[in-house]
């Protein structure tokens, strides 16, 4: 489904992203683990289009996609839910998410989605009058993935979803992706948390400053001695 092939991306004349490749198949969920700064949200910003590699292809369902505009990415079926939610304070909850379907025409498919999404997050139905900006993080979380999703996308790109939540909240947020996964979208998961992320994952890719340094089934690298010991505790 994506396909990215020896991608080089720079901020300046820094290099954040070296010689990258990976690729995602229909239904699945990929992980990419990585420490602070590594390049994992550089990675999915290429991917929706914020930033254009100076050398590589970006390939989502036989279209190149390298160097297009943001918003016909997400018309193709590529949505990011960036990392630190990035919601709009000042709108409700239902606007928030009106804003997700903007690109789409299809009244009857927006209505349903709304559906899908207050069913998968009941918090945001509850709350859908309320200024995003007095949500607390886990349900800003939540409103970012749901805006997300009203654009029906195929790949969903998300960013440490789990960041900075309380245990609970973490597992809510895991067990919706994994429902995401299961009604038929594809997932690229970036997380710090690798322990909870190579539970729910198909496969996954370690990325070391700038570069993918292993790969393989999420139970190939649960069982990594090189993982455990740099991203599982030691475990
Ligand atoms: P984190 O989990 O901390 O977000 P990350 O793996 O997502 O880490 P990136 O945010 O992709 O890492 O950053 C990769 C490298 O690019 C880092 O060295 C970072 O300092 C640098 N970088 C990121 N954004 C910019 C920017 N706007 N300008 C210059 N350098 C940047």
């Amino acid at each position: 489904m994506l396909k990215v092939d020896g991608i080089n991306v720079y901020y300046g004349n820094i290099q954040a992203l070296k010689e990258v490749s990976l690729e995602i198949n229909e239904g699945e969920i990929v992980t990419l683990i990585g420490a602070n700064g590594a390049g994992k949200s550089t990675l999915l910003k290429t991917i929706s289009g914020l930033l254009k590699p100076k050398r590589g292809k970006v390939n989502f369902k036989g279209d190149e996609i390298a160097g297009k505009a943001a918003q016909s990415i997400v018309k193709m079926g590529i949505s990011h839910v960036p990392e630190g939610r990035r919601v709009f304070s000042n709108m409700t909850v239902e606007e928030n998410l009106e804003l997700g379907a903007f690109l789409r025409k299809d009244k009857e498919g927006i209505k349903e989605d709304f559906n899908k999404v207050y069913d998968l997050f009941p918090r945001l139905l509850e709350r859908k009058k309320q200024q995003a900006g007095t949500l607390s993080g886990g349900e800003q979380q939540m409103l970012a993935m749901g805006r997300a999703l009203m654009a029906r996308p195929r790949l969903l790109l998300l960013d440490e979803p789990s960041m900075g939540l309380a245990p609970l909240l973490v597992k809510t947020i895991f067990r919706v992706i994994t429902e995401i996964n299961e009604t038929g979208t594809t997932i690229l998961l970036v997380e710090q948390n690798a322990h909870m992320a190579l539970s729910i994952a198909n496969r996954a890719y370690v990325i070391e400053t700038g570069r993918v340094v292993l790969s393989g089934t999420a139970a190939e690298l649960n069982e990594s001695e090189q993982v455990k010991m740099a991203y599982l505790g030691g475990h």
